[in-house]
């Protein structure tokens, strides 16, 4: 159904994560009929621009970037009647009363839902909330979008925090983590507690470990410059990663709203297993990828594409533990990386052994049951079981699998994250958004790891571009009798 009408402003209109991202989930959502009259976006940035002209570039980046079967020329028509591109240096204190003069022409009434979506480098959300709140552009009915990096350690993140919270109230600022609006992390919630045969094993006496992946096959490319501040730590672990690892592990919340998923995901992060300097020396492995064979082509080091010599990780890969009743003594295995075989994430629950082997004459392999929850590409879910393999000999074993692909189940196309996650903001639902005490306690506990690492002696281990990863982090899970599982 359709939304109320929205004055959406993107401040970075022009830029990559606008064109690529947000313009084609919102030209999707109104195509599909969610955005009602009265519903507008602006884009705001630096570039000298009329409607038209923008008008234009969006033309061509949904042609880019929406697949032609979902383009249709009139809902793209409805969507550019909708655009407006404001041109503003955000730092030019003189020039914002334009901004609100374009806003207030025309707008659907007085009080329309303002989202100000801030999709510009993070040292500008301070200055951009400031601004709008002198212009008398922060009411309660305006909400603000952050986008990653929520800061680059706890301090920083903190500084972001208090410069945005000190224009708008919590309940209006939206840290979006685009995982989060993924279907299949979604339905990960429901499978586990819209279901009765999960829960009873979802603990340390069934599960024998988890696995979480996020792999990509493509380097750092144009990113560079931004890549080599950041790393896979705090571009990957920190956030997605972390979260995706409380929606496995968090206890099931009397009801779903906007405050009891967020306190229950609060709590796996504070029931973490804090890092030491020893434990990360042990259990935490950083890579960086050297040149190789990636998809059958040549590969350049990550050096290489940066243009300089960097101890940047470009891989991680962890162990840690919830210190929880539930979780006690599971280890949860993280890893992320880029120029990695292939372009997969995935969350493995690995199940225990059965208690006795009746089958003990048996010929075939027995393996435990796994639950894979493919993220990204085509989400789904299998489970791995055992089955006897038709036939009137004896008793052969052989490992099945039950599929939920969601293309299959469901014939319909999977919206994009995005598309999911910037209908919540206009609807004030910030479920999906992470709070700022969760952004704080990840940075908490990853902080450990970041200080270890600023100690000159720190190298990342360097593996070949198309490979799995440093060694080391093969023996993370060897040396605890496991194996990281292929993902499928
Ligand atoms: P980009 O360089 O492609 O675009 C930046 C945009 O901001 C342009 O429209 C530019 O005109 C505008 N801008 C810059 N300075 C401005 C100023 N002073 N006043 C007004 N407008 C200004 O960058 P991007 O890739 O779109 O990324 C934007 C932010 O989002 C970055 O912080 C990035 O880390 C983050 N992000 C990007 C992606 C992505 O996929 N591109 C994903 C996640 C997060």
């Amino acid at each position: 159904s359709p939304v109320e009408p929205c004055d959406f402003t993107v401040f970075g209109g022009t830029g990559d994560l606008a064109l690529r991202k947000l313009l084609p989930a919102l030209y999707l959502r109104d195509r599909d009929g969610q955005l009602p009259d009265g519903f507008r976006v602006i884009g705001v940035s630096r570039h000298t621009a009329d409607d038209d002209a923008y008008r234009a570039m969006v033309r061509d980046a949904l042609t880019q970037h929406v697949s032609s079967a979902d383009l249709d020329e009139a809902a793209v028509a409805r969507l550019l009647a909708r655009l407006h591109h404001v041109e503003l240096d955000v730092e030019d204190v003189g020039a914002w009363h334009l901004l609100h003069a374009r806003l207030k022409e025309g707008a659907a009434s007085e009080d329309v839902i303002r989202v100000f979506y801030l999709a510009v480098a993070p040292g500008l959300f301070g200055t951009i909330c400031e601004h709008l709140d002198e212009v008398g552009l922060a009411t309660e009915r305006s909400r603000v979008v952050l986008e990653k990096p929520m800061g680059s350690d706890l301090a920083t993140a903190r500084r972001v925090n208090e410069a945005v919270g000190r224009v708008f109230e919590e309940s209006n600022i939206f840290r979006i983590d685009h995982y989060l609006g993924k279907e299949s992390v979604q339905n990960l919630l429901v499978t586990r507690f819209a279901n009765t045969f999960l829960e009873p094993l979802w603990n340390s006496h069934w599960v024998d470990h988890v696995q979480i992946t996020a792999a990509e096959s493509l380097g750092v490319g144009e990113r560079g410059s931004y890549y080599d501040r950041s790393g896979a730590l705090r571009d990957m672990v920190q956030n997605h990663l972390l979260q995706l690892l409380c929606l496995v592990a968090m206890e099931p919340p009397t009801y779903v709203d906007r405050e009891t998923v967020r306190d229950e995901k609060l709590k796996v992060l504070q029931a973490l297993r804090p890092m030491t300097p020893e434990l990360v020396d042990r259990d935490v492995v950083a890579g960086q990828y050297a040149a190789g064979l990636c998809d059958g082509a040549p590969a350049k080091a990550y050096v290489d594409e940066v243009g300089q010599p960097s101890d940047t990780e470009t891989f991680v890969a962890l162990r840690t533990e919830v210190q929880n009743w539930r979780w006690a003594g599971v280890p949860f295995y993280l890893r992320t990386g880029k120029r990695l075989p292939e372009r997969v994430s995935e969350i493995v629950v690995v199940f225990k052994e059965p208690p006795h082997a009746m089958f003990p004459h048996s010929e075939g392999p027995t393996e435990p049951n796994r639950l894979h929850i493919r993220v990204q590409p085509d989400e789904g879910m299998r489970l791995h079981m055992t089955a006897k393999e038709p036939g009137p000999g004896g008793i052969r074993l052989r490992p099945v699998s039950l599929d939920l692909s969601y293309a299959a189940a469901f014939g319909a196309r999977s919206p994009d994250a995005y598309e999911r996650l910037l209908m919540d903001v206009v609807r004030g639902n910030p479920t999906l958004f992470m709070r700022r005490d969760e952004v704080e306690a990840a940075w908490a506990w990853v902080a450990p790891i970041l200080d270890r690492w600023s100690q000159p002696t720190h190298r990342p281990r360097r593996y070949p571009a198309g490979t799995n990863g440093p060694v080391a982090a093969a023996t993370l899970l060897e040396r605890d009798g496991r194996s990281w599982q292929e993902t499928e």
